[in-house]
């Protein structure tokens, strides 16, 4: 029997019509969702992003061995101590149980910072990418680890899922071989005056990495973001911003104009004023500004040098679902400002 091409009965040509649209949409989705997960990568090369495993696979838990002292936010001392980051573990070894996982680029960026003096830091060995492409301009942090690949030097530009070095347990405090992972994070940088802020602290150690100082980094929800990514909810920094509920806002009055300000103009509601006399600031429940309105004399009246922060706003719900000790803390319906969002207000406002 002979086919003649290009026909088909009355019943699959209504199929087609009725369902071709809705195929059409379906390839799309799935192609967006692939596209955005190309892009953005699981920070262990060849790992997919991890959505559903559950946490003690992919997290590596601190001495205290709670898989959940390795995530993201007040994770530690219960709710005092923040931590910025994740902490991926090792799920490679050599017969001397040395990790062998190699660690990737997680969007392609620029090499800003490279520490290899492991002992000179809490982090270790570490690199960070700048990625200039993002909205907001974000940096990525890899540290502990082992070994920084070759050719991984300041201003090198990687392609995201480039292999930047190998996990370890590099610490100026030392971290057990069992317990080495890759502690990684993506921020915004807070001041380009990091120096003159660390000196009035009397810290007794010196900052050896200047702004590339870990302090320096106000980080993001890592785990949600690569979740959002896997998702297909989420393509970019910038479409994530988007997805960062606000906690609580802030009205800080200041004549100052920040340097972070003018480096993240797209945080700004408008174009900052040459007479600006506060910023209003929506923040996330772990402190990071999401977005910053400048306001004038005009629609604010007459402020001086020194900010004075007010608490304008607050999500109590869902500031005590999270339960930061050290963003906002609330207590009796009152609230006060953490360690953590005093440093940040601090480096972003320079006093
Ligand atoms: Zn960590």
């Amino acid at each position: 029997m002979q086919e003649i091409e290009g026909t088909h009965s009355p019943k699959v040509k209504w199929r087609l019509r009725a369902f071709g649209p809705l195929l059409f949409f379906l390839f799309l989705v799935a192609g967006l969702k692939t596209l955005a997960a190309g892009r953005i990568f699981w920070p262990i090369q060849g790992q997919e992003i991890p959505r559903h495993k559950p946490i003690a696979q992919v997290i590596q838990a601190t001495s205290s061995g709670k898989p959940e002292s390795g995530l993201f936010g007040c994770v530690r001392n219960n709710g005092y101590k923040f931590h910025e980051g994740i902490d991926i573990k090792s799920v490679r070894r050599d017969r001397y149980n040395r990790p062998t996982d190699k660690v990737c680029a997680v969007l392609p960026g620029r090499v800003a910072y490279v520490n290899l003096h492991g002992g000179k830091s809490s982090y270790g060995i570490y690199v960070i990418l700048e990625h200039t492409d993002e909205k907001p301009r974000v940096y990525s942090l890899y540290a502990h680890l082992h070994s920084v690949a070759a050719g991984v030097v300041t201003g090198k530009n990687l392609a995201g899922g480039q292999v930047l070095g190998l996990m370890g347990n590099t610490a100026s405090s030392g971290i057990p071989r069992s317990r080495a992972h890759l502690h990684f994070e993506i921020g915004l940088r807070l001041t380009d005056n990091f120096q003159a802020w660390y000196n009035r602290q009397k810290f007794e150690t010196k900052n050896d990495h200047g702004i590339w100082n870990g302090m320096n980094m106000v980080g993001l929800d890592t785990l949600d973001f690569f979740r959002k990514v896997a998702d297909g909810k989420v393509g970019s920094v910038e479409d994530y911003f988007r997805t960062i509920p606000e906690a609580f806002r802030l009205r800080v009055r200041t004549n100052k104009m920040p340097n972070f300000m003018k480096r993240y103009p797209g945080l700004l509601s408008k174009t900052a004023p040459t007479n600006v006399q506060a910023w209003d600031i929506a923040f996330s429940w772990y402190g990071m500004p999401t977005s910053i309105i400048p306001l004038t004399k005009a629609e604010l009246g007459v402020a001086d040098g020194s900010p004075k922060v007010r608490i304008l706003k607050m999500n109590k719900t869902l500031l005590a679902m999270t339960k930061c000790r050290s963003t906002l803390v609330t207590s009796n319906g009152g609230a006060r400002l953490g360690s953590n969002l005093k440093i940040y207000l601090e480096l972003i406002f320079e006093v």
